[in-house]
């Protein structure tokens, strides 16, 4: 049995690439995209270097090039949205620097129409089509809680009365327990009550910062669907989740230039990521200890990295030249887990 769970990991992380587009508006755009392939290759070029000399080779699952929509990078992420009506945990986040899309792919841009809804929106919708029309052996109910994650402290961003109290995060005993059981759990029957929980949720993250971009860049937000099915005929329960989860910035902060504050926020943003990035490897070389402990991000995102779980990372890029080594740091880092 052991076996088999270990073999069955393989094919459960999958890497995707998207390069977002230059702004319409901007008059130098210089890339550091040299090539994508119909197969995965990408090849990034470090302008300085003559030649072919500054070219790099990367390889993922699949690439969004900077005029991939909105529908398009959904059609691929759908089977595994999908699979949480068949009781699959499924994880699916964002990496990147700041400015490089992951905000966009998961949600979209601001005040987004249906048109360009991020992950978040259409995965949402998809569950309450799948599970009202074409499931009805199943009766399905759906929770939703949406966490932030900020040095290394948990809060609930969907509480009726804005408490920003800490929340404690349970040790998974078992697969299909809540994370954070403290965490506000809100019923939704609709993609309009999710709309309005998540209008919610980001406006209780804007509270305390002193700029929503400025704090949506240091945390981590997690957005996790509870769904419970029952058959109508024989009763049998089933229960999947799925996180939606866009990251902190991956940008290198330059600490001889951050004091105070900053410097602790960037030490535990750092820290997170390369937890995440440590139980990612370990789990993609099927090591039998992974060490979900290291951070409180990757305790909360636990059920859905690992054992039979599916697990998707957006690996974001900017591609200006001048991002070029923010770029290469994010592409090592997808290289080291796939
Ligand atoms: P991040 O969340 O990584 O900081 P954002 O998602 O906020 O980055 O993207 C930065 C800017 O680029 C935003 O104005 C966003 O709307 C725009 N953008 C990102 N990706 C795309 C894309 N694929 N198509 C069009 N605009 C995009
Ligand atoms: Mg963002």
């Amino acid at each position: 049995k052991m076996f088999n769970e270990i073999q069955d990991l393989k094919g459960n992380i999958r890497v995707f690439c998207r390069i977002r587009p230059f702004f319409p508006g901007q008059r130098e755009k210089r890339t550091t995209i040299e090539y994508i392939g119909e197969n995965g290759e990408l090849v990034v070029a470090n302008r300085s270097k003559p030649g072919k000399e500054g070219h790099r080779l990367f390889k993922f699952n699949k690439i969004f090039g900077p005029d991939s929509t909105q529908a398009e990078v959904f059609s691929d992420v759908q089977p595994l949205i999908r699979s949480v009506l068949d009781g699959y945990n499924v994880c699916i986040f964002a990496y990147g620097q700041t400015g490089s899309g992951k905000t966009y792919t998961m949600t979209g841009p601001n005040s987004a129409t249906k048109e360009n809804w991020g992950v978040n929106y259409r995965a949402l919708n998809d569950l309450f089509d799948i599970s009202q029309r074409r499931r009805s052996s199943i009766i399905y109910e759906m929770g939703v809680q949406m966490v932030e994650i900020y040095n290394e402290q948990v809060r609930d961003l969907l509480s009726n009365d804005g408490s920003q109290k800490k929340l404690g995060i349970l040790s998974h005993s078992q697969p299909n327990g809540l994370a954070v059981p403290d965490a506000s759990m809100q019923p939704v029957k609709s993609t309009s009550d999710v709309m309005d929980l998540m209008d919610m949720g980001l406006r209780n993250r804007a509270v305390g910062a002193t700029a929503l971009n400025e704090r949506s860049s240091r945390s981590h937000s997690v957005l996790t669907i509870h769904v419970v099915g029952r058959d109508v005929k024989t009763g049998a329960p089933l229960h999947g989740n799925l996180n939606l989860v866009d990251l902190a910035g991956s940008e290198r902060v330059d600490r001889s230039e951050v004091i105070g504050d900053r410097l602790r926020e960037a030490q535990h943003i750092n820290k997170s990521l390369s937890a995440l990035g440590d139980v990612i490897f370990a789990l993609a070389q099927k090591n039998l200890h992974v060490p979900y402990r290291n951070s409180k991000l990757t305790q909360v995102l636990q059920s859905s990295l690992g054992g039979q779980a599916k697990t998707l990372m957006f690996v974001q890029l900017n591609p200006d030249v001048n991002s070029y080594s923010e770029s290469l740091s994010t592409l090592k880092f997808a290289e080291r887990v796939s």
